[in-house]
């Protein structure tokens, strides 16, 4: 809106992933996409017209439950046209400098997850989920991105992490959280959940498949969903059948 009502879609193919997922246009950026898209996603909202102040969705408590919870008391309307779902047909992986990110046929949309950070608190975590609303709602919205209090120079630097506080972040310093408690054990894991769903939303269409990552971040997310819309073949639309999430 601060750019005199500028539209702008949120198109795949002018993303910008570096810490965050930005959509990057000729007098501007939108920064921190993913943890609203992720919303949406879930809740099926795919006609949605977004007014923005400022080139960053607001980072609120870092996670994506806000956002869910105030959609959520808006209230959602079915329309009659419910987008496509489409259903992975083959396999495939992408991999870069140690992480990979795959994709399989699956009967619901599931996603997995594994980091290893050389860090005390992280260290391996895993997680596979089958995505329904609920489960989104209360195990992956509520976890926080994170960061390390060692590279904040370097963020600001970039010209990320600007409004960065310890209380929009679970902040580590070497040892410990220094940002008050975890919402779960393995919170850092859950976000990165939240961050890849948030990607894969800007394929455009629920999907019936198995993500599976493996120290992956928005940079490879997002080759993911490009190599999806370059490779028609690897998927099909499928009529009258929705993932589970979509099932309220
Ligand atoms: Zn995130």
């Amino acid at each position: 809106m601060d750019l005199g009502g500028l539209e702008v879609e949120a198109d795949p193919r002018k993303i910008e992933a570096l810490n965050c997922s930005c959509l990057v246009f000729e007098s501007g950026r939108i920064q921190t996409l993913e943890h609203l898209l992720a919303v949406l996603y879930i809740l099926g909202l795919d006609s949605v017209e977004l007014e923005l102040q400022g080139g960053e969705i607001p980072i609120l408590d870092g996670s994506a439950a806000p956002l869910a919870e105030s959609i959520l008391q808006a209230g959602l309307r079915p329309v009659p046209q419910a987008g496509k779902a489409v259903r992975i047909l083959k396999s495939h992986t992408i991999e870069e400098k140690g992480a990979s990110l795959s994709f399989f046929p699956n009967p619901d949309f599931r996603v997995s997850y594994a980091i290893d950070f050389p860090h005390p608190l992280i260290g391996r975590q895993e997680i596979s989920v089958s995505l329904t609303r609920k489960l989104f709602l209360e195990e992956i919205a509520p976890a926080r991105t994170f960061g390390f209090l060692k590279d904040a120079p370097e963020l600001r630097k970039l010209g990320l992490a600007l409004g960065g506080s310890l209380d929009n972040a679970v902040v580590l310093d070497e040892e410990k959280v220094i940002s008050g408690p975890l919402r779960f054990r393995d919170e850092f894991v859950r976000h990165k959940v939240l961050d890849l769903v948030g990607d894969l939303a800007l394929f455009g269409h629920p999907m019936f498949g198995h993500f599976k990552a493996e120290r992956a971040g928005h940079r490879l997310h997002h080759q993911v969903v490009l190599f999806l819309l370059d490779h028609p073949d690897f998927w099909t639309y499928e009529e009258d059948a929705s993932p589970r999430f979509l099932q309220g």
